[in-house]
């Protein structure tokens, strides 16, 4: 893709698509802009969702405003996105309907504010093809209910998160979340990540406030 200004090294995540689900609407509104703006680099991100970049940062305004937003999105305070797959609808190895309850999850959640940016994974089944185990906090799905695992990350630190409990239905893993992500915003010091706060408790102490 040819561009406008490949030197602008402009770089932003675009709103939505929810857990990397698109509609044909969303495409073609996402095509058109792409074209009429000659966006250089439009890319999936690990969080699955659209970036675009190389784009003339003084364009951004007006792509916003094409791609049905009067403004910039508003950095999250809490959960920076959830990750889903499939699940159980559309997967064959699926025991868990993991797009269902991302959305449920996010209904609960999103809005918690937390002290550091918060990455979620849910997987509809024991593949983890959400890779949970190295996401703030990781749901995934087995045949009797989910298991939660807290404190993962995966950047230039790795650490596998905890296992905090299993076979717990839609209502009990969101309401669990909740009270981990509570720990978190009490105890973490400002910007400091899951992980790093799981590294310096006591995972029965984490247990026992939570369960
Ligand atoms: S985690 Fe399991 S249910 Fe989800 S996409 Fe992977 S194999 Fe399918």
């Amino acid at each position: 893709m040819s561009g406008v200004n490949p030197n602008a090294k402009s770089y932003n995540v675009l709103p939505g698509p929810v857990m990397g689900v698109v509609t044909a609407d969303y495409l073609e509104n996402l095509a058109r802009v792409i074209r009429k703006h000659q966006i250089p680099l439009v890319k999936l991100t690990s969080a699955q969702r659209f970036a675009i970049a190389g784009h003339a940062p003084e364009a951004l305004a007006e792509i916003w405003r094409d791609l049905g937003r009067t403004e910039a999105p508003a950095k999250p305070v809490g959960i920076h996105y959830i990750q889903a797959c499939p699940g159980v609808q559309w997967c064959k190895f699926g025991r868990q309907d993991s797009l269902a309850l991302g959305e449920k999850l996010g209904a609960a959640l999103l809005a918690l504010p937390l002290p550091a940016k918060t990455k979620v994974g849910i997987s509809g089944c024991p593949m983890n093809c959400c890779e949970c185990y190295v996401r703030d906090l990781g749901i995934y799905g087995k045949k009797n209910g989910w298991t939660l695992v807290f404190g993962g990350n995966g950047g230039g630190v790795p650490r596998l998160a905890d296992v905090i409990a299993e076979g717990l239905a839609d209502d009990e893993v969101i309401a669990l979340a909740e009270r981990c992500l509570r720990y978190f915003a009490a105890n973490a010091r400002n910007m400091e990540r899951t992980g790093r706060l799981m590294r310096r408790t006591d995972l029965a102490a984490f247990k026992a406030a939570v369960l």
